[in-house]
C-alpha cells in the first residue's frame, strides 16, 4: 500500500498528538511528512526525531536548533504553516491549528494538497464562504475532525440523496453546565478548564464552557453541509456518546454514536473511507443505562444565540464574533476578565463593529482585526 504523506499543522497540541499517535501505530499507512506548531520547540523537537518529517516550522524561532533535529528543512515566522505546505506538498492537510491563525493555512492546503482534513473550525467561521467554495472549485475533499461533523458527515453516508431535514449537533454542556448564573459570572480558569468528558486545548475547553464553541460548530456546520441556520438545532447531552445526528423528511433519525474519543473522528478523516481501529473498548449500553438530553440555557450561556445571530447576519459578522472571542477568551486565560465578561465582551463587539461585506481573505482579515481592536478597548476601559 502506498503510504500517505500528511502534514499535522498543531502538531503539538490536542488535535496533533492524537493524529500523530495513529501515524505511531499506523507507519505504512501514514508519513508525517511535515510537522507545525507555535512556540513549544522542545516538544516538537521530540516529535521530529520520532516521526523524521521533511518540513518542519515553528511561528516563534527558537534560540538555536539541536544537531540531531537539524536533518529536516526548518522554516520559522508567522506564516511557517503557509510556507511549510509549500515546501513539503503533502497529500493530506491537517488543519488543526487553534484560532483565525490557522485560517492561511487552509487556504494554501486547498491549493497544495489533496484533501484537508479540518478540526480548525475557526477558519471556517472567519472564511467559510471562501474556503468552501475554493475547496469546490479545486475539487478539494474537505474531511470534518471536529466529532459533531464527522458524526453528521458519518451519518450522511447514508443518505441516498434524500434531501435532509435537520441536522442536531449535541453539546456536552461544558464544565459549568449545572452551575448557577452567579456562579458562573465569577468561575476560575481551573473550574472552566475540568472538561466532563472531552480533554482538548484551553481555547476550545473555555470555549465548550460559554457554549460559544456549539455556536463556532453551528456556523462550521452551515458551511460544511449547506444548510440554513435554521436547519440546525443543537441538543445538551452530558454523556457525550450520541456525537450528532440528522433527521430526514419522513422523521427519521441517523445518530453516530462512540465513547467521546478524538481519535475516532481524526482516523475517520485520515483514513476515509475506511476505518482505524485504535483500540477503543466498545460501548457498554447496559453500563451506560441512560443517555440523557435537555435545551441549551440561552439565559446561563447566552453566546449560542450570538452565534446564530451573527450567522444570520452574515458578512463580516461571524468574523467579528470569532476575533472578539478569540480575545476575551485569551483575556480571561490570562486572568485579566472574569469568566462573566467573556460573552458581553463578544456582544458589546458585535454592537460597535460595522458589518461589512467579504469579498476576498483579506477582508476577512481586516474585520478580524477589527473586532479585536474594539474588544481589546472594551476590556481594557471596564479594567482600568
Ligand atoms: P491546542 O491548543 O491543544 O493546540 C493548538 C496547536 O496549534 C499547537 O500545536 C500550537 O503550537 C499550534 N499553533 C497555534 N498557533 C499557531 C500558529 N500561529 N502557527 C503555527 N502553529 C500554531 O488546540 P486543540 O485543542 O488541538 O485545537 C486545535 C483546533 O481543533 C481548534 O480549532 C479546535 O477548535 C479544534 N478542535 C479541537 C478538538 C479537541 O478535542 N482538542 C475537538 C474539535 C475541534
Ligand atoms: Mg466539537
Amino acid at each position: 500500500m502506498n503510504k500517505r504523506t500528511i502534514a499535522v499543522l498543531g502538531a503539538t497540541g490536542s488535535i496533533g498528538t492524537q493524529a500523530l499517535d495513529l501515524v505511531r501505530r499506523y507507519p505504512e499507512q501514514f508519513e508525517a511528512s511535515c510537522l507545525v506548531a507555535h512556540s513549544s520547540a522542545e516538544k516538537l523537537f521530540s516529535l521530529v526525531r520520532e516521526f523524521r518529517p521533511r518540513v518542519a516550522a515553528l511561528a516563534v524561532e527558537p534560540e538555536s536548533l539541536p544537531e540531531d533535529v537539524r536533518f529536516c528543512e526548518w522554516i520559522f515566522g508567522e506564516d511557517c504553516a503557509v510556507r511549510a505546505l509549500e515546501a513539503a506538498k503533502p497529500m493530506d492537510a491537517l488543519c488543526a491549528i487553534v484560532g483565525i491563525a490557522g485560517l492561511d493555512a487552509v487556504w494554501t492546503a486547498l491549493d497544495v494538497c489533496e484533501r484537508v482534513l479540518l478540526a480548525n473550525k475557526e477558519a471556517l467561521v472567519t472564511g467559510g464562504r471562501l474556503v468552501m467554495e475554493k475547496a469546490a472549485r479545486l475539487g478539494r475533499p474537505m474531511l470534518p475532525v471536529d466529532s459533531e461533523h464527522s458524526a453528521i458527515f458519518q451519518c450522511l453516508q447514508a443518505r441516498q440523496g434524500n434531501p435532509v431535514r435537520r441536522l442536531i449537533l449535541t453539546a456536552s454542556g461544558g464544565a459549568l453546565r449545572t452551575w448557577p448564573a452567579e456562579a458562573i459570572r465569577t468561575a476560575t480558569v481551573r473550574d472552566v478548564l475540568a472538561h466532563p468528558t472531552w480533554r482538548m486545548g484551553g481555547k476550545i475547553t473555555v470555549d465548550c464552557a460559554t457554549m460559544l464553541n456549539k455556536g463556532l460548530e453551528v456556523i462550521e456546520a452551515h458551511h460544511l453541509f449547506a444548510m440554513p441556520p435554521e436547519k440546525i438545532d443543537v441538543v445538551v447531552h452530558p454523556q457525550s456518546v450520541i456525537h450528532s445526528m440528522i433527521e430526514f423528511e419522513d422523521g427519521a433519525v441517523l445518530a453516530q454514536m462512540a465513547r467521546p474519543d478524538m481519535r475516532g473522528p481524526i482516523g475517520y478523516a485520515m483514513a476515509y473511507p475506511s476505518r482505524l481501529p485504535y483500540g477503543a473498548e466498545p460501548l457498554d449500553f447496559a453500563q451506560l443505562g441512560k443517555l440523557t438530553f435537555e435545551a441549551p440555557d440561552t439565559g446561563r450561556f447566552p453566546s449560542l444565540a450570538m452565534a446564530y445571530a451573527a450567522l444570520r447576519t452574515g458578512g463580516s459578522a461571524p468574523v467579528a464574533l470569532n476575533g472578539a472571542n478569540e480575545t476575551a477568551v485569551a483575556a480571561f486565560l490570562r486572568e485579566e476578565i472574569p469568566f462573566g465578561r467573556i460573552s458581553e465582551v463578544i456582544e458589546e463587539t458585535l454592537n460597535l463593529c460595522p458589518v461589512r461585506g467579504i469579498a476576498g481573505i483579506g477582508d476577512v482579515h481586516a474585520a478580524d482585526a477589527q473586532s479585536r481592536a474594539i474588544a481589546e478597548k472594551i476590556i481594557r476601559r471596564r479594567s482600568c
